[in-house]
């Protein structure tokens, strides 16, 4: 704990960390003052989804009120930064001596080291920054599934002696499947807004949204309510979209899981016990795991690991300006788009295939500033924390970083969508058309990819099947006319 003493210390407790058990309140003492400030800078309503801003706001203004309802010494301060919170809160209490946990971004990681505070241990996660370090080291190319087989020997998790639980570490070739004819979507919780997000709410000037729980209760009754409705149903569908179906039976905990209201630990529990009940099937039980203990892991390693200058990697020279549809759903007649930009406009959250083989694949495809895509989505997504944005936009979703993190890019035409989806139906082109007006701009726009980038990948073996099919294409001339047609309408917002 350094040498802050025991007395007169200010525990700064930043918006991701809102667990009583956690982080820097672990180590409270008699006579702290627990600190939260609510920066100019967070919650700039002209730059944040207004859904994210509520959520994060209204967490921690109900997170202060119930350390104050246990008789704690708390500040709530409203500041242009958060260092200027901090000295508005030194001064007030006569204190110099800062804690807070390790920060999880850089930014403030650095602030925080510049006015001398004392670090304790960042538990929001499984794995420490040395294990996986050490871990990331130790190999050549950092593969996802290597890192997470390690976690669950590690961890002990879902293993029968030295061999995984039904013989086989990943299930996923049974979890592509698309959703039946005639899927109706199963409800999801709805959240009754109490007078502190509705203060917050007004402060933004919208109606509280009633998707997203506020407080640790809210967000426990989340998790239950996923384990006993989503999760038998969660591997299967995994991958799969729907124009009716905003969460597909993925389990919304990312916001909480982000800003501390729900630990891994308990997530993991509370499905591992669910899943001796019985009625879970294996492929999903361990599907789920694997996103806990290795996909949330693994990035957050994989951010401090890469270092500080990562975001800034362009490798593919992408310099396209943002495409106005990501601001304006109106701005596209692509019938997927336009339903998933839509559904961020509606809840600053669409789950990880929309984020990935959509969004990210159309900014990939279409040669999108790596940065400004980034920048867009960390303003629209209510889970978007630095740790978590940078490593899946820059590595997952753009492929901005030459391969550093994943092998090959996520690059696909309207084919997948077509078959992850029912959004091709009520489009006005066709997934199976690469040349001519009604082509599927995804179809045209991934050929027209794998051709502009074709030096780049060409020595790389995965993609090797993909350049294959591009040299036997008859009319690779018309897909490049019409990719022409196809960015210039996507920029000026008429595609
Ligand atoms: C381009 C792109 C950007 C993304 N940005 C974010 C982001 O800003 N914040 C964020 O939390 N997730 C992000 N993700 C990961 C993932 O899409 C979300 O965690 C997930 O959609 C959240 O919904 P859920 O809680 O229902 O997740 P589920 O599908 O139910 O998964 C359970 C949990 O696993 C974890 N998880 C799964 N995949 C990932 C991953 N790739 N990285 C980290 N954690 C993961 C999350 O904590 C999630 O809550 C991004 C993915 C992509 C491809
Ligand atoms: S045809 Fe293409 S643009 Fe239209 S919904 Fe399908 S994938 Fe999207």
């Amino acid at each position: 704990m350094g040498s802050s003493g025991a007395k007169g210390r200010i525990l700064y407790l930043p918006f991701d960390h809102l667990h009583r058990k956690h982080g820097v309140l672990k180590h409270l003492q008699k006579d702290d003052v627990i600190l939260l400030v609510e920066s100019e800078r967070m919650a700039d309503a002209s730059k944040f989804h207004p859904v994210r801003l509520y959520f994060l706001i209204s967490s921690a203004r109900h997170f202060a009120e119930e350390l104050r309802a246990e008789g704690l010494t708390v500040e709530y301060i409203k500041a242009p930064t958060t260092l200027d919170g901090i000295s508005v809160a030194k001064k007030k209490h006569g204190i110099r001596n800062v804690v807070a946990a390790h920060q999880s971004s850089y930014r403030l990681q650095s602030a925080l080291d510049s006015i001398g505070t004392t670090f304790v241990e960042n538990d929001f996660f499984l794995t420490s920054r040395e294990l996986f370090n050490s871990w990331a080291e130790s190999q050549k190319s950092h593969l996802m599934e290597n890192f997470y087989r390690k976690q669950r020997v590690r961890l002990g998790i879902l293993m029968e002696g030295s061999q995984p639980v039904g013989g086989q570490w990943n299930f996923d070739a049974e979890n592509r499947d698309p959703l039946p004819k005639g899927h109706v979507a199963a409800p999801y919780l709805e959240h009754r807004a109490d007078a502190i997000d509705i203060e917050v709410a007004q402060e933004l000037g919208i109606a509280a949204p009633a998707e997203w729980a506020t407080t640790r209760a809210g967000a426990q009754r989340v998790l239950k309510h996923f384990l006993d409705n989503h999760f038998e149903n969660f591997g299967r569908f995994e991958d799969a979209m729907n124009s009716a179906d905003w969460a597909v039976h993925h389990s919304l905990i990312s916001p909480y899981l982000n800003n501390g209201l729900l630990h891994p630990t308990e997530v993991i529990t509370a499905a591992l016990k669910k899943f001796e009940g019985g009625s879970i099937p294996i492929a999903s039980c361990e599907a789920f795991i694997r996103q806990i203990i290795g996909w949330r892991e693994y990035i957050n390693g994989m951010y401090w690991y890469l270092g500080e200058g990562y975001k800034a990697e362009n490798q593919l020279q992408a310099t396209r300006p943002l495409l106005p549809l990501f601001n304006n759903s109106s701005k596209t007649e692509m019938n997927c788009v336009r339903s998933i930009v839509s559904d961020v406009e509606k809840r600053s959250w669409v789950h990880h295939i929309p984020r990935l083989m959509v969004l990210s694949n159309l900014a990939l495809i279409a040669g999108v500033d790596p940065q400004a895509y980034l920048e867009w989505m960390r303003n629209q997504f209510i889970d978007a924390s630095d740790w978590v944005m940078v490593p899946n936009v820059i590595g997952m979703g753009v492929h901005a970083d030459g391969g550093r993190m994943m092998t090959k890019p996520y690059a696909a035409g309207g084919a997948y969508i077509s078959r992850m989806s029912d959004y091709c139906k009520g489009c006005s082109f066709d997934p199976k058309k690469r040349t001519g007006n009604d082509a599927c701009p995804f179809t045209t726009l991934y050929w027209d990819f794998l051709d502009r980038n074709y030096d780049e990948f060409a020595g790389n073996h995965r993609m090797a099947q993909q350049l294959a099919g591009l040299k036997r294409l008859s009319d690779l001339g018309e897909t490049r006319e019409r990719a022409r047609e196809v960015l210039k309408g996507l920029s000026a917002g008429t595609i």
